[in-house]
């Protein structure tokens, strides 16, 4: 095999797949194409509707001028059909707004939800790298408000723009018709009304961004808080927090402040010159009246096209800063589905069936992204298979380090990691992490029943399996204790487990994996001695016939092991067996002198 191979030297981060600085207009379009039928439907009934909206006034106008011309021989039969015509209108009108109001709103549900589908499945296939880097707070506002004012965009958009559209030129004309001087004079306030709503818009929008910023200040300040309430409570440090928190509550508070300002401001001026426009219609209105060239029932159908006009400035304006901030979630969701994740299946990588265990490091150089020097350098190490080997030394000399590069959680550098003889990542990811199975010392369990949480080593086993696997974790006895069993909702809605009892949930994950190399990350060490005994049993029986590597702080943890590996910064320094070790008096002896391990 080729090392020198640039294949395999070269490491690549959870970096972006470039973007060429271009809004992604056909990726946004292509989240219509399911959807496109119900769309066009709701787009065609929201055309239907703002054409019934701009008939009304138009009868409102005929029925008027029947009554002046007609005086006291009033038709009431014309009125009924008038009449019956402006109830018709009305029924289209709300009948067309209830669907396009459902179900344009769930056109933008639906993309929303595939696109936070998409969202949250490429999340799960970036690597550690990516989520070292990334808050989970800050992904989970990726997952819900930016998707929530994107589908607000994606269906008001269209809709919207169409509907003010249809209206506004509508009305228009109609009134161009009825009197163009009066139309003209109503025409002239508009760019004042766009102008003052386009100012204010942005005002608005800054204070929106503030408030934005300064609540998720009170979010972190808060989850900070009360995350370490433990560590704030035996410190005494409450008034401490309570500091903290008052500055970020504050500062929300001063800016929710400004933006009600900026809020009350444009409306009041808003609707100061929509006043000042009907005003100004009735007045040159009456004016022509008196000329003869309009007649009252042509202004009251003026007046009640006023709004027709200005309605769709004020919108438009409002629109701007929605497609701002849709656009805005968009960029922030593409630019997470842009990151390759850095660790992947190369294109020829292989299925490694059943593996024997063997493990080798060879000439491995290992650096984090966030850090300037290397953690791991040229280290060189071979694991026979089945064989038990301790991994000991100084805190931070990256012994978990060194382990997380076999089930590829990172890659290497320089050198490599070989399983059963060749390179990690010449097999397939799923198939080489299925091969090795992990215990921590923090065990995540997922909110669900005892069940479900042992089911993840293996989805298809039956309860008989779960039963067996918990029985030699040695956490049946336990779990049978609980109020339902194995059906016990565990974690925030259920009971609460203790360090070692995890443990050996987590075991029992791993007795159904039943993976040929075993990592023991310093499973043991938080535990007190009579959990630590029960947990010890239990590994003792997983290791048997399993490759594994025990990262121990503890001497018990590593009484089995065939192997002492000692890791310090300058590499690996000494290993051998227990006695030797201690026999050669070198840094194995002092650690174990200073009860270090
Ligand atoms: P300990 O015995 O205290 O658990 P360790 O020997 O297991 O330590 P590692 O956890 O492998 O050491 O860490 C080795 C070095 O790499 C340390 O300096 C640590 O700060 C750094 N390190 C560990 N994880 C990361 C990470 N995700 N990103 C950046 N640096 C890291």
């Amino acid at each position: 095999m080729d090392f020198s191979n640039p294949r395999f030297s070269k490491r690549k981060s959870s970096k972006q797949r470039s973007s060429n600085g271009k809004f992604p207009v056909k990726k946004f379009l292509s989240y219509y194409r399911p959807h496109l039928k119900l769309f066009t439907a709701v787009l065609v009934c929201a055309a239907i509707v703002s054409a019934a909206s701009l008939a009304l006034p138009l009868l409102v106008r005929q029925l008027t001028k029947e009554t002046l011309a007609n005086g006291n021989a009033f038709a009431i039969g014309e009125a009924v059909r008038i009449g019956t015509a402006m109830l018709a209108l009305i029924l289209i009108q709300n009948a067309g707004g209830y669907f396009v109001d459902y179900k344009g709103h769930e056109v933008g549900a639906r993309m929303e939800r595939d696109i936070r589908g998409e969202l949250f499945a490429h999340m799960q296939t970036l690597s550690f790298d990516f989520h070292d880097r990334r808050r989970t707070g800050e992904l989970m506002s990726r997952l819900t408000h930016d998707l929530l004012l994107l589908s607000e965009l994606y269906h008001h958009g269209p809709e919207d723009y169409l509907k003010y559209s249809v209206r506004f030129v509508g009305a228009f004309i109609i009134l161009f018709t009825i009197d163009a001087p009066l139309t003209l004079t109503v025409f002239a306030f508009l760019p004042v009304l766009g102008l003052l709503t386009l100012v204010f818009n942005k005002k608005l929008n800054r204070t929106l961004t503030h408030n934005k910023e300064r609540i998720a200040g009170v979010n972190e300040q808060a989850e900070d808080s009360l995350a370490g309430i433990r560590v704030v409570q035996s410190f005494g440090g409450e008034k401490l927090e309570n500091g903290k928190f008052g500055q970020a509550n504050e500062r929300f508070f001063r800016s929710r402040k400004a933006t009600y300002r900026a809020e009350a401001l444009f409306y009041n001026t808003f609707e100061t010159v929509l006043q000042l426009i009907t005003v100004a219609a009735v007045l040159v209105g009456s004016v022509r009246i008196a000329g003869s060239r309009l007649d009252l029932a042509d202004l009251i159908a003026f007046l009640l096209y006023i709004g027709y006009l200005t309605e769709p400035v004020q919108r438009l304006a409002h629109m701007s800063s929605q497609l701002q901030e849709g656009v805005t979630g968009f960029q922030r969701f593409m630019e997470i589905m842009r990151t390759v994740p850095s660790v992947e299946d190369r294109p020829d990588a292989r299925r490694l069936e059943r593996a024997a265990g063997g493990i080798e490091f060879r000439g491995v150089s290992f650096r984090y992204d966030s850090r300037e020097s290397e953690t791991l350098n040229e280290l060189s190490l071979h694991i026979r298979a089945g064989e038990y080997v301790a991994l000991v030394g100084p805190s931070g000399s990256g012994k978990t380090t060194l382990c997380s590069l076999i089930p590829r959680f990172y890659d290497v550098q320089g050198g490599a990691v070989l399983l059963d003889g060749r390179d990690v990542r010449e097999w397939t990811l799923e198939s080489l992490r299925g091969a090795v199975g992990t215990v921590q010392q923090d065990v995540y369990l997922f909110g669900g029943t005892v069940e479900d949480n042992i089911r993840y080593g293996r989805p298809d086993a039956d309860e008989a399996q779960i039963v067996e696997a918990a029985r030699q974790a040695g956490a049946h006895e336990f779990i049978a204790g609980l109020p339902q069993g194995y059906r016990t909702e565990i974690g925030q809605r259920g009971v609460r487990l203790s360090g070692g009892q995890k443990q050996r949930l987590s075991i029992a994950r791993l007795f159904l994996k039943n993976p040929p190399v075993l990592i023991l990350d310093e499973a043991t060490s938080a535990l007190d001695n009579e959990s630590e005994a029960a947990v010890r049993e239990a590994l003792d029986r997983l290791a048997v016939g399993r490759t594994t590597l025990v990262v121990a702080h503890r001497l018990s943890t590593i009484r089995g092991a065939s192997r002492i590996v000692v890791l310090t910064e300058r590499g690996i320094t000494e290993q051998g067996a227990h006695d030797e070790l201690l026999a050669r008096g070198g840094i194995y002896a002092e650690l174990y002198a200073k009860s270090f391990i």
